[in-house]
């Protein structure tokens, strides 16, 4: 497996995750350190998504997806980050190292890069294998997927009997 890491005598930040938490961090640790670290960030994702307004657009008959991403490689360059498009496999502590997939392409090698110092904001999962029913009786807006997948259950799917009204708030 080859590792991307040449060490250049700056520690090495390596950030699992690009969506608020993961960005923030990469950027606030480029603030505080200046170029003191290398900082490199990986995500299947290449784009910031907007969780929370995801609900707005599909009550409002939008698809999500024309309006809440904001592409990442932009903000890291000027950050100086190193972005990797990738799925990410395992940790291992003990060798300070972590595992990847490039998800570019189908068929990509495993591989691997170490760290000197690890963020980990790679968010949760959702639960359809563990709750029953939901999978078939459920919605989640929480991606851009299953967000655009309500909105059409919603309002291009004419079978609700009875019609159901909708009303959707923001706030805390
Ligand atoms: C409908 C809804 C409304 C919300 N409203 C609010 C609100 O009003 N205010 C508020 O504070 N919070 C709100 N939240 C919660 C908020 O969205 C989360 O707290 C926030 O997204 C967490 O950010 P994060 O960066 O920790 O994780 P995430 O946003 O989940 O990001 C995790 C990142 O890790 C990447 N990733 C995960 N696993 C892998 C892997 N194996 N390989 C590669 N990449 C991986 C993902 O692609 C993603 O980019 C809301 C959530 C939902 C669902």
């Amino acid at each position: 497996m080859p590792d991307h890491d040449t060490h250049q005598g700056q520690p090495h930040i390596l950030v699992l995750g690009g969506n608020f938490a993961g960005l923030a961090a990469a950027q606030d640790v480029r603030r505080l350190c200046g170029d003191a670290v290398r900082i490199t960030l990986i995500d299947r994702r290449d784009y910031l998504l907007f969780i929370p307004n995801i609900p707005a657009d599909v009550f409002a008959n939008r698809n999500p997806a024309d309006h809440q991403i904001v592409p990442i490689r932009p903000i890291l360059k000027k950050s100086d980050v190193t972005f990797i498009q990738a799925e990410i496999g395992a940790i291992d502590v003990d060798a300070k190292s972590v595992t990847f997939v490039p998800n570019e392409r189908s068929g990509e090698e495993t591989e691997t890069l170490t760290y000197d110092y690890l963020v980990i904001a790679l968010g949760n999962r959702l639960s359809f294998d563990r709750i029953e029913g939901f999978a078939e009786y459920g919605h989640t807006v929480s991606d851009l997927y299953h967000g655009e997948k309500l909105r059409k259950y919603l309002y291009l799917l004419t079978h609700l009997d009875p019609p159901i009204s909708l009303r959707y708030e923001t706030g805390t």
